[in-house]
């Protein structure tokens, strides 16, 4: 809950960009959602879609409903309240040899949201996203009723809420099989990369031979060392590898205040992208590292969006299919440092086959995802930069969006029809509704 201006009270997403409205929390989910016309997570979207459309609208925080339900070690099938936070799971089953199939970059989500977003990780290549691991959801629908879905049961619903953002039903239960994992460690090597061809070339080399991959990009430099960064892969370590002691736990530190608007601009990122590609001394890093290091390398400062200023900030992340060729991502990081979206954090990633849930994000191709300060100037840039996806046969993450217009999502999103025709059957009267679904399919506010 953001602070309350002139008495009204405000939610934000990831992006600190508030809108007025207010949450109920709730360990009984199954009651809370009796006529909600949202649910919400721990609030790591960055854009609109875990914001009301209207102040009045009931939004149901689910993080209180956080238990795990049932369990079987031989199968690894785990069926858990929507609320769960990723950070729980971690903390009580890396110990016991399993982990979750697909996690994103952050711990601080819950599994109710990462079915919305069906989020994917540094292993999509290989995995997939999160939906293609989930077994059968509980949820209560728009006409209040309770039903389940799964692969073969209510199959329509299932697919349409897999990356759906909460508009095909509220989800109370997840069921999905966690992975077994060879130890709490983790092997991984990282390597410096000279510019953008190279990185694409390095991904797909490190794709069949690596179980994770991802990169880092110095988006503000130009010419022939447009795109240079450094490419870390990863895989588990085995039990011969692994030290005997578990990972330390980690002291997370906190981003005290706010940062003044100033703060991030080309200048100051500038000297950071240099100085974190030239600490990268060596050409090639290998060793083991925890899984906190690894996975969520940003979690170990809390609040650090506080680091945008008070405007906030957003995430403009899209995919490029394949088939446009390293062209395009080449002349995407081009128009990228053009238009001037300053910001420390670029990252490049290789996306597999394109999943099952009917708005889910990835496609095969190259993912790039970039942090922008909020400004006068941010709707030009993503309205630019989607022109180019749309043209290029790409699309963006409705997850970190907050700026794309209706006309460029329908431009770069031929499974829309089929999505609406879900929520038509499920939903006719479109009750349930987000900031981002009035924004991109008109719903009311
Ligand atoms: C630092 C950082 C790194 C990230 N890295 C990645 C990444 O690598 N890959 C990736 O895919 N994503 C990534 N994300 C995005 C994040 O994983 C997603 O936004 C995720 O959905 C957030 O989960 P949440 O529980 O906070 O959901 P919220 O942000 O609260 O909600 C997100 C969406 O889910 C819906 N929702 C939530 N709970 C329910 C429910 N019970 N029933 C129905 N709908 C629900 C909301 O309505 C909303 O549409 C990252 C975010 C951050 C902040």
């Amino acid at each position: 809950m953001g602070s309350p201006a002139n008495g009204q009270s405000t939610l934000s997403g990831w992006g600190r960009v508030p809108v007025a409205g207010r949450e109920q929390l709730s360990e009984n989910l199954e009651a809370a959602t009796r006529g909600a016309v949202l649910c919400r997570g721990l609030g790591r979207s960055y854009g609109d879609s875990s914001l009301p459309a209207n102040a009045d609208d009931k939004v149901v925080a689910t993080r209180l409903a956080n238990r795990i339900l049932a369990f079987d070690p031989e199968s690894g099938i785990l069926r858990a309240e929507a609320g769960l936070c990723l950070a729980d799971l971690n903390r009580l089953f890396i110990p016991r040899g399993y982990f979750t199939p697909v996690t994103p970059g952050t711990k601080f989500v819950t599994v109710g949201g990462m079915v919305a977003s069906d989020v994917h990780g540094k292993n999509h290549h290989q995995e997939g996203c999160f939906g293609a691991h989930v077994q059968s959801l509980r949820m209560r629908l728009a006409s209040d009723d309770i039903v389940t879905c799964s692969e073969t049961e209510n199959p329509d619903l299932f697919y349409a809420t897999i990356g759906g953002m909460g508009l095909l039903g509220h989800i109370l239960e997840v069921e999905f099989k966690m992975h077994r994992i060879s130890s709490p460690w983790i092997w991984m090597e990282s390597e410096r990369v000279g510019d953008i061809d190279e990185f694409i070339t390095a991904l797909s080399n490190a794709a069949p031979r690596w179980p994770m991959t991802v990169g880092w990009i110095d988006c503000l430099i130009r010419g022939a060392s447009l795109g240079r960064g450094i490419l870390m892969a990863g895989r588990w370590a085995t039990p011969e590898e692994a030290k005997a002691k578990p990972p330390p736990l980690t002291r997370k530190k906190t981003l005290p205040f706010e940062f003044p608007n100033w703060a991030i601009n080309p200048l100051t990122v500038q000297a950071f992208n240099v100085a974190y590609y030239w600490q990268h001394m060596n050409h090639r890093n290998a060793g083991l590292v925890g899984t906190d290091p690894f996975f969520y390398p940003l979690d170990a400062v809390l609040h650090w969006n506080r680091v945008y200023g008070p405007r906030g900030f957003t995430q403009y992340q899209c995919v490029l299919p394949r088939a446009a060729g390293p062209q395009a991502v080449r002349e995407f990081m081009e128009l990228l440092t053009k238009l001037g979206g300053a910001s420390p954090l670029c990252v490049i990633k290789d996306c597999g086959p394109e999943g099952k849930g009917l708005l889910s994000f990835p496609l095969e191709g190259t993912s790039i995802a970039i942090d922008m300060a909020i400004s006068a100037e941010t709707q030009r840039i993503v309205d630019r930069l989607n022109e180019f996806v749309i043209a290029a046969g790409g699309r963006i993450y409705l997850t970190k969006d907050g700026f794309t217009r209706p006309e460029h999502f329908a431009a770069m999103e031929p499974r829309l029809p089929q999505f609406l025709a879900a929520r038509e059957k499920w939903d006719p009267k479109r009750r349930l509704r987000s900031a981002q679904s009035h924004r991109l399919f008109g719903d009311r506010a």
